[in-house]
């Protein structure tokens, strides 16, 4: 079973990416539009390669690169950023960032899948209070979604390894999930966060918590593969310098 953190899917991802830099963004060829395909096209084919049900594209405003909503199975671009002036170095964080999104996508799918299989092996036994808590832990997910998760059965195999990851989203993702914006909207309204010192430390918590959770600190993990791999193939005197 391929996963996001197979060296393959990594180094396809970093090929399509160094691709798109050289021939498009840094050679200032190519209309935004055309070079979101590319971007894209990419992730689509990661998750092919993974069997995830591919995402729908937006549009992202305000200021960050990429984003994920697993309600909408969509992935959404920061177009704004795609311009003749994107440096490399935000080529790069856009590149990671997006593929941090796209293993979101990859976790909520894995999970889905996991629930589906301790579901079915639940249905010979009665538990039927149980398997309706569990069903009901997916129902932010579109149905299409669900439907295919629940279609995987057998071929749903992942290592012990991958397992306990998965287990570890289904923690952090449904059972106890951190809301790190209504945490910094907490912050703003404590009457005991009065002073500037409290409320670095209260904002400095509240992104540990966010960043440390299990399944963010895996997409974060992730993230760094992908600039690894660019940084080999855009910055070839620094090769020496890469861990793989
Ligand atoms: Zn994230």
């Amino acid at each position: 079973m391929k996963s996001m953190t197979d060296v393959k899917c990594v180094q396809t991802y970093v090929s399509r990416m160094a691709y798109c830099w050289k021939n498009y963004n840094n050679r200032q060829i190519g209309t935004v539009k055309e070079r979101v395909y590319l971007l894209e096209l990419a992730v689509r084919e990661v998750h092919n390669l993974c069997g995830v049900p591919i995402t729908s594209f937006g549009v992202l405003g305000g200021e960050d690169d990429g984003s994920f909503n697993r309600s909408l199975w969509m992935m959404k671009l920061n177009h704004s950023k795609i311009n003749d002036s994107m440096p490399l170095d935000n080529f790069m964080e856009l590149a990671k960032t997006l593929y941090h999104e796209a293993r979101h996508a990859e976790q909520h799918w894995l999970v889905a899948c996991m629930v589906l299989a301790v579901v079915k092996r639940m249905n010979s036994e009665g538990y039927s209070q149980e398997r309706l808590r569990l069903i009901k832990s997916l129902s932010a997910l579109p149905k299409h979604i669900i439907e295919r998760a629940s279609n995987v059965g057998n071929s749903f195999n992942p290592s012990a390894e991958l397992y306990q990851k998965i287990k570890d989203w289904y923690n952090s993702m449904y059972v106890n999930r951190f809301n790190y914006d209504s945490a910094i909207q907490g912050i703003g309204t404590n009457p005991f966060a009065d002073d500037a010192e409290t409320k670095v430390l209260l904002h400095r918590k509240a992104y540990e918590a966010y960043r440390f959770s299990a399944h963010e600190a895996d997409a974060f993990d992730i993230e760094i593969l992908v600039y690894n791999g660019l940084k080999a193939l855009l910055f070839p005197d620094n090769r020496d310098l890469i861990i793989f």
